[in-house]
């Protein structure tokens, strides 16, 4: 049996955790000794609303597991409303230790017929809010000097595109930039960043449920092993869901290094499309700055003194 993830002393805000995955979170962190705000909107699934039922139903849960929590009903889609959220752990619980950027909206369009409304709408609940939430969170969490965890929310169809959400997909690859960079930044302060992309049937995917593989707790698994103080991962990106657990990430490929005199033409190019694109040899930069190596390194191969 391995050893049990105990978060006893620690204090998570999971945005968007009056139902779904957030909430699977917000249950399984409870269940395993931390403090919890569930924030939650409680708007209708295109972001027009709120209420503050669902984050309240998820207290009671939480205060059933004999657990502490406290509701709140900010949007995470204003600056406001993210200082607001951060705000209410360190007020009720004295600190935070994880943040996981969950909440989310649908509001589905194909590219030639979406009205920037509906850009709007989705970049401030997906993207925005990250910044909102995540700068006051990750500041408290650097002057506590205590260390941290962050989860972003990403999703498969941000990672490999989806017809008729063009806004959506574009938010939920911009996250996944947002994490990288957060946690090259994080890492001095011992701050974990990571992201998910859930797979699980919520309200948003058409209908929520308790059970089986699609069931948003064989999601929180992940999150819960990621955001573990004893856990180091930081920078990467999963999916979760179905009973899979999987990394996703960005590869480049050896591709093609023409001669450092040649004067490199279009039809060169386009004679070397299959080397360029081949994915059978890449690496994983851990950064930009070092996206070039593998340039220095097919270079240092061909050098005469080699
Ligand atoms: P969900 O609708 O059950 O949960 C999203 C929650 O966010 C809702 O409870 C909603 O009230 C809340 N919310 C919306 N706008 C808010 C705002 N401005 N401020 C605060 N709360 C707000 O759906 P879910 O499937 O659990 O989605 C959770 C996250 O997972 C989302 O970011 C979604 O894009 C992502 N995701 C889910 C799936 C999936 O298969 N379920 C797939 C990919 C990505």
């Amino acid at each position: 049996m391995p050893e049990q993830l105990d978060f006893t002393g620690q204090v998570a805000v999971i945005t968007g955790a009056g139902g779904g995955v957030g909430r699977a979170y917000a249950l399984d962190l409870a269940r395993r000794g931390a403090k919890i705000v569930v924030n939650d909107l409680g708007g209708a699934t295109d972001g027009t609303g709120g209420s503050d039922a669902m984050a309240n139903r998820v207290c009671e849960e939480i205060r059933a597991l004999d657990a502490e929590a406290v509701p709140n009903t900010d949007s995470v889609a204003t600056p406001e409303g993210g200082a607001a959220i951060v705000q209410t752990a360190l007020d009720r619980f004295g600190r935070i230790d994880i943040l996981i950027s969950n909440a989310g909206i649908l509001r589905d369009k194909t590219f030639a017929k979406l009205e920037w409304t509906n850009l709007d709408a989705v970049l401030d609940v997906h993207l925005r809010a990250a910044f909102y939430v995540g700068q006051p969170a990750f500041r408290a969490m650097k002057e506590a000097g205590n260390g941290g965890k962050i989860m972003l929310t990403t999703s498969a169809s941000g990672l490999f595109g989806n017809f008729g959400q063009s806004n959506y997909t574009a938010a939920k690859l911009g996250l996944v930039g947002l994490m990288r960079t957060l946690s090259l930044e994080g890492a001095r302060n011992n701050i974990q960043v990571n992201a998910v992309a859930p797979v699980a049937s919520t309200r948003l995917t058409g209908g929520e449920t308790d059970s089986g593989p699609r069931a948003p707790s064989r999601v929180s698994p992940l999150v819960t092993a990621l955001c573990h103080p004893s856990c180091t991962i930081s920078g990467e990106t999963f999916m979760a869901g179905d009973n899979w657990y999987t990394r996703v990430f960005v590869g480049q490929a050896e591709g093609w290094a023409a001669d450092e005199n040649l004067a490199v033409t279009a039809e060169d190019i386009a004679d070397h499309w299959d080397t360029i694109r081949d994915p059978s040899k890449f690496t994983e930069p851990p950064h930009a700055l070092v996206s070039m190596a593998t340039l220095e390194r097919l270079r240092d191969a061909e050098s005469p003194s080699n």
